[in-house]
């Protein structure tokens, strides 16, 4: 079911600026996601409610972002937006909406930064604005320097599997269309790197796991790759933690017993866990001399 809302805001403004993905601000032109990943927590009660089969497009979203990016603009509160940061802009629905290129072009207008994070090949549609922006965008001072361009595209991946994709991810682009987005982007001369996230414990979790990944990744000269570890939430039955344990009993009961024990005490693997993992993951990074960070 789709639904059209009507919403106050819709850009998100942080006390301060995201070490990772480098943001200030972040907005979703939609509520929902209809790529249904497994793994999401957005589709249940995290969010206050279940939302797993609603999407809703937020129908103002033009007018109110033009209202609110004047304001910042006119005292000069430039940082980079995040496009994208709990649903996907490109979902199958934008390519007859084209809400994200109107938001899009609202943000060349008032000469903001971008970072667009997405699983979709239906970026490629506006690659005209994107290149827009790059060369227009005012960064913050301290960003001028180490980034010189207004857009980041980053790529979201949990395996480069096309089977364990279309188990976690049933309604998202495949990894190699993924792939293939990310090299025509990198021929255009954009700043593209990989959020591996979520890692799979003992599904894209290993040392040889990560190694395939991060080697694909160099072989399509990304610029940068993230990593973070799965999170689960939530007991109702459209809750991330109980769907992801039917999917492992359905078709890696050999791995729930271990995965629940990960999460027995809190929503995310317990600190030996994450810390060995990203000891993997920078070993990896280093070995194919692939930034681990995007500045
Ligand atoms: S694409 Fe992102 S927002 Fe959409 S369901 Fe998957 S993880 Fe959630």
């Amino acid at each position: 079911m789709i639904n059209e809302i009507v919403v106050k805001s819709v850009l998100n403004k942080h006390k301060k600026r995201d070490n990772w993905f480098l943001e200030n601000y972040t907005l979703n032109p939609y509520s929902g996601c209809s790529f249904k990943c497994i793994y999401c927590y957005i589709q249940g009660s995290k969010y206050g409610g279940d939302n797993s089969n609603n999407l809703s497009i937020k129908v103002n979203a033009p007018e109110i972002l033009v209202k609110q990016l004047k304001r910042r603009a006119l005292k000069r509160e430039y940082g980079i937006i995040v496009v994208g940061s709990s649903t996907d802009p490109y979902l199958d629905i934008e390519e007859k909406l084209c809400l994200t290129r109107e938001l899009l072009q609202i943000i060349y207008r008032f000469k903001f930064p971008v970072h667009v994070i997405t699983k979709s090949n239906l970026i490629l549609r506006d690659l005209d604005i994107l290149m827009k922006i790059n060369s227009n965008a005012n960064l913050p001072v301290d960003l001028k320097t180490k980034l010189n361009r207004g857009v980041i595209v980053s790529f979201s991946f949990s395996t480069i599997d096309e089977m364990l994709a279309k188990i976690f991810e049933p309604d998202a682009p495949s990894p190699m269309e993924r792939l293939e987005t990310i090299l025509k982007l990198k021929e255009e001369g954009f700043l593209v790197g990989v959020n591996l996230m979520p890692v799979l414990p003992f599904l894209s979790d290993s040392e040889e796991n990560l190694d395939k990944m991060i080697k694909l990744m160099k072989y399509y000269e990304v610029d940068f790759v993230l990593m973070g570890g799965l999170t689960l939430f939530g007991d109702k039955s459209t809750d991330c933690k109980v769907r992801y344990f039917e999917i492992l009993e359905k078709y890696f009961p050999e791995i729930l017993e271990k995965t629940k024990n990960l999460f027995q005490n809190s929503f995310a693997p317990p600190r030996h866990y994450q810390m060995a993992l990203s000891k993997r993951f920078e070993r990896v990074c280093k070995k194919y001399c692939i930034k681990s960070s995007i500045i």
